[in-house]
């Protein structure tokens, strides 16, 4: 998918040497910036790692004026203004802790600058706009540009004031940037920021060097250790919270391999101390939150490990992205509990209500991901719009295919269970109703004598913790406020016997192993 580079008249191919010392464009990089330099508007959709950031820096530095970058965040703002230095283009960032900002705009006046970047919201502001104005500029390049729909996974109002900024230079080319987008969140960036559709390049998202294992918590602080002595080179491993960051980092430290914590709330030497020792290192472990990663350049990261259940699938993609960059093998694993979907399930109803059928989607088709016993690739592949084979034979379930049991009936005793005893119970006690255990609990509130009581025993009892999670997953079952479970809207399916519930069971393997 390279140009030779005989073909000696090849602007943008000898830039691309001069300026970064690469010998090729890499995928649809040149498309993308044939596009641009034609002055056409595009949407350039590529998975992390595939070189977006090159598709405006060079031509930037071939087009008459300055490309407005929009950046969402000041650090990876700050990255960018570094690594576009250090390449020799004349960049500068224009936000509220620069002190030079005075000299910044001197330069974009007088013509110095081949980028500036901003934050979105500074996009809104008046007198930005005159500065604009009063300026040549040649390009407006805006990056995780998904954020400005409120489809995508991370939406931030301030991005829907570029539009009204860059409808003022309509004659400005507008190159719009994402990893992540499902068909109807690039649908609406397209609207949102007035690209047409013809426009939208995608790049092919499949990293086939990535290894994906998915499997259930079970003792988290073994399952990883046993990942980290399975896996010597450098990984990050996600956890929710900055306290879990830390506990984890504590919980892993052997004394041989360092493990270290990072997320916002440590102190910004701390941070940046972590950051550059982890990107110096052969064999760091970072715990960290899914902040960490974004912007820095560690292309030998060998795995990525999720400790809950990750926002979205894009959001998975992107952090799994990470590992492997150097096109060597790495895995990716995500360990997952009921807990995560009932959680992510409560956080549903705290929303907006225009936005609660798109995160309830996207909390299905997490669902669907890691309780499939297909191949893992395919769908993520067909998340983005891609159309891959059934199995790609580097997934666990590829490697390893688990079995599938019919648990449709446990699935309907259970349920029936939470009705009859009124919605109100947790789990464990769910449990001893149906397989019959008398308590004094019971039989006050006269449990004993449900139809439900006791029916089932044997191997079926070993069903009910999955099927349990299964129906949590799939939102037939609710956490209530108060620990307990409660029937969810996809319960009378189930009860009614027009849903199936097929159980996967997972060999007995170590999942966390990796290659
Ligand atoms: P993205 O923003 O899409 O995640 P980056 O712009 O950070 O990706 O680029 C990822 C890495 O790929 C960087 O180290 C970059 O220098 C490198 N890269 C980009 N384009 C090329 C290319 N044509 N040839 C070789 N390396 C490239
Ligand atoms: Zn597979």
């Amino acid at each position: 998918s390279s140009r030779a580079l005989e073909s000696g008249d090849d602007l943008a191919l000898q830039r691309l040497h001069a300026l970064f010392g690469f010998r090729a464009f890499r995928g649809v990089q040149r498309n993308v910036i044939d596009r641009v330099l034609a002055g056409q508007s595009t949407l350039a959709v590529m998975p992390t790692g595939a070189g977006k950031s090159l598709t405006y820096q060079l031509p930037a530095t071939m087009l008459d004026g300055t490309c407005i970058v929009i950046s969402p965040l000041i650090a990876l703002m700050h990255d960018q203004l570094r690594s576009a230095e250090a390449n020799g283009i004349r960049a500068a960032t224009l936000t509220s802790v620069d002190e030079n900002r005075a000299e910044t705009v001197a330069r974009l006046r007088a013509g110095d600058l081949d980028l500036l970047y901003v934050a979105p919201e500074r996009a809104s502001q008046s007198h930005f706009r005159e500065l604009l104005s009063q300026c040549r500029i040649s390009l407006f390049a805006i990056d995780e540009a998904h954020c400005v729909s409120e489809w995508g996974h991370d939406f931030r109002p301030d991005y829907r004031l570029l539009r009204p900024l860059m409808d003022q230079f309509p004659q400005l080319p507008r190159l719009a940037l994402t990893a992540t987008a499902d068909a109807h969140t690039r649908a609406d960036i397209l609207t949102q920021l007035g690209i047409p559709e013809e426009g939208m390049i995608v790049a092919g998202f499949d990293r086939p060097n990535i290894r994906y294992a998915i499997g259930t918590r079970d003792g988290l602080t073994q399952q990883l250790r046993r990942l980290l002595a399975a896996n010597p080179g450098p990984g990050i491993v996600y956890a929710q919270t900055r306290a879990a960051t830390e506990r984890l980092a504590e919980a892993l430290s052997d004394g041989k391999r360092e493990v270290r914590a990072y997320h916002a709330g440590l102190a910004p030497d701390v941070r940046a101390a972590n950051q550059s020792a982890f990107v110096g290192s052969e064999d760091m472990v970072m715990c960290a939150t899914v902040a960490f990663g974004m912007g820095i350049d560690k292309p030998d990261v060998r795995f990525v490990a999720h400790a809950g259940l990750p926002k979205s699938i894009e959001g998975y993609y992107q952090e799994t992205g990470r590992a492997g960059r150097d096109g060597d093998p790495a895995s990716a694993h995500l360990f997952w509990g009921a807990d995560d979907f009932a959680r992510a399930r409560m956080r549903v109803q705290e929303v907006d209500e225009t936005r609660q059928q798109g995160e309830r989607t996207r909390l299905s088709a997490l669902g669907a991901l890691v309780e499939t016993a297909g191949c893992r690739r395919a769908i993520l592949l067909r998340h983005f719009g891609e159309t891959p084979p059934e199995t790609c034979g580097n997934c666990d379930n590829c490697l390893e295919p688990p079995k599938a049991l019919d648990a449709t009936v446990t699935a309907q005793k259970y349920l029936s269970a939470v009705a009859r005893t009124r919605q109100m119970f947790g789990a464990g006690y769910v449990e001893s109703i149906l397989t019959g255990q008398s308590s004094e609990r019971a039989s006050s509130q006269g449990h004993d004598t449900l139809s439900v009581f006791g029916i089932v025993d044997g191997e079926e009892a070993a069903l009910l913790k999955p099927v349990q999670r299964a129906l949590l997953v799939r939102g037939a079952l609710l956490p209530t406020e108060h620990g307990g479970l409660m029937l969810g809207p996809e319960a009378r399916g189930y009860l009614k016997g027009e849903l199936p519930l097929d159980l996967v069971i997972p060999p007995k393997r170590e999942r966390e192993r990796g290659r």
